[in-house]
């Protein structure tokens, strides 16, 4: 056995026998696993972040990583103005606004100006209008009477107005001079919004990262290659690079999803050769465990250097990075090899890929923060490694677990709506409080 062998080639150390060697090429020692903490950061000291920019219309800014402070050079609201439609007055006039009303003097509808308020009298104003000079509260139609006049209108009020009252004051929400949204941003649709209430027409962003994605494997056709009642045998259909090549387009980068790659060391090098020369980042998947059939390892290394490593998290064991040196260039792209499993796959982009990719383009606040949620099942045996289980939230509250936990299951990802980031060898019981990452913010 091998606990009895062991204990000969221990006991045999100066001349090792032929049969010992033998026993060491096959079975080599296993390098411990790496946790997830530690791999992160590793692989982020790789990230220098990229400092290309480009400029882009606002409306096409969307998910783009802005590259200066925006800095407003007004106030926003630019001038006092109404929350509602009513009747602006000082609120000096109340008690004869109570009493018997005051007469119209103005109409001030949005976009249009008037200067003083007469004293003793309101003026008609709507939403967003300006506060005419004088005024210092308005009262929202539905409280107020009005009364046609021969003069003109007659306004009582049925209570007495605050000061201040239904006035958005100039600056509230932006004061010109302040940094409005910092660089290192993802912006978001809100972002724009914000910016266009500055009056940015167009904003300096981040290049996009130039990324190739490849899918190595002999058993892979593309959807559409074939009819799937006409898959060959020992085949599948390659779905990996389409959750992949959306998810990085999230991200702002620009996807060349490459050919299949064939598992044969020649087809591997060549891919990644062509890949590196116009590319920032190259990510593959499968073909990065250690056996005869995984080429990507000496691949890499044949074409620059890799790191492999064996990582404690599950799904998503096996994950390298290196770099590619490009042809006729003193550069090199990023390398990310990927498990080939689906949801090893998805689960590595995620805690991996996705921080250096927010790394290589300067965002500044990425990570995800986990919410605190009640377990609705129980995982009695759960592994060495930590582990991202696929949940979803219930109506009750609580969450509930895909019952296949399998990292070939895509259904699992695809049914879910966060993961569970369960530690290491810790069970969880029904009712146990768990840390959930909401499914938005690891692929947003
Ligand atoms: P590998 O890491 O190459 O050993 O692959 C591990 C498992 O993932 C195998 O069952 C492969 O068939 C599967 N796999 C690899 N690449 C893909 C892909 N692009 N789409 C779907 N499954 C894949
Ligand atoms: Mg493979």
């Amino acid at each position: 056995t091998r606990r009895r062998r062991s204990a000969n080639a221990g006991m045999n150390s100066t001349s090792p026998t032929p049969n010992d060697n033998k026993l060491a090429q096959q079975t080599p020692a296993r390098p411990p696993l790496k946790s997830l903490d530690d791999a992160l950061l590793e692989l982020l000291a790789n990230a220098s972040p990229l400092t290309s920019v480009e400029d882009v219309l606002l409306q096409l800014a969307d998910g783009r990583v802005l590259g200066n402070d925006v800095v407003a050079q007004l106030d926003v609201p630019g001038f006092d103005n109404s929350s509602v439609d009513g009747y602006a007055l000082n609120i000096a006039d109340t008690s004869t606004a109570l009493r018997e009303g005051l007469p119209q003097s103005a109409r001030i509808p949005a976009g249009h100006f008037s200067g003083n308020l007469v004293g003793g009298t309101v003026a008609r104003i709507f939403t967003g209008a300006p506060i005419p000079v004088n005024a210092n509260a308005v009262v929202m139609q539905e409280d107020c009477l009005v009364s046609p006049q021969p003069a003109g209108d007659v306004v009582r009020l049925t209570q007495a107005p605050t000061p201040g009252q239904n006035i958005r004051l100039r600056g509230e929400d932006i004061a010109n001079g302040q940094v409005v949204v910092r660089k290192g941003t993802r912006l978001t649709p809100a972002h724009l919004g914000l910016l266009a209430s500055i009056g940015q027409a167009h904003v300096s962003v981040l290049k996009p990262l130039r990324v190739a994605l490849l899918s190595t494997g002999d058993e892979l056709v593309m959807p559409g290659a074939v009819a799937a009642d006409a898959l060959p045998p020992g085949a599948i259909f390659s779905s990996n690079g389409f959750f992949l090549s959306t998810l990085l387009t999230r991200l702002g980068a620009h996807v060349t999803e490459l050919a299949i790659v064939a598992d044969t060391l020649a087809d591997t090098q060549a891919a990644l050769q062509h890949a590196a020369n116009d590319h920032d980042l190259i990510v593959s998947t499968g073909g990065v465990s250690v056996g005869e059939e995984d080429h990507v390892k000496p691949a890499v290394q044949s074409l620059g250097s890799l790191d492999l490593w064996a990582l404690a998290i599950k799904p998503g064991k096996p994950f390298a990075y290196g770099r590619i040196n490009r042809l006729n260039a003193a550069s090199c792209a990023h390398f990310v090899g990927l498990p080939g499993n689906p949801v090893s796959s998805f689960v590595t982009f995620v805690v991996l890929v996705r921080p250096f990719i927010d790394r290589l383009l300067g965002v500044s606040h990425a990570g995800v923060h986990a919410l605190p949620m009640t377990a609705h099942f129980d995982w009695p045996k759960p592994d060495k490694r930590r582990e991202f289980l696929r949940v979803k939230r219930n109506t009750l509250g609580g969450l509930d677990l895909y019952p296949n936990q399998s990292s070939g299951v895509l259904t699992s990802v695809s049914w879910a709506d966060g993961f569970v980031d369960n530690p290491p060898s810790q069970s969880i019981s029904r009712g146990d409080t768990v840390s959930f990452w909401p499914m938005s913010q690891c692929i947003a």
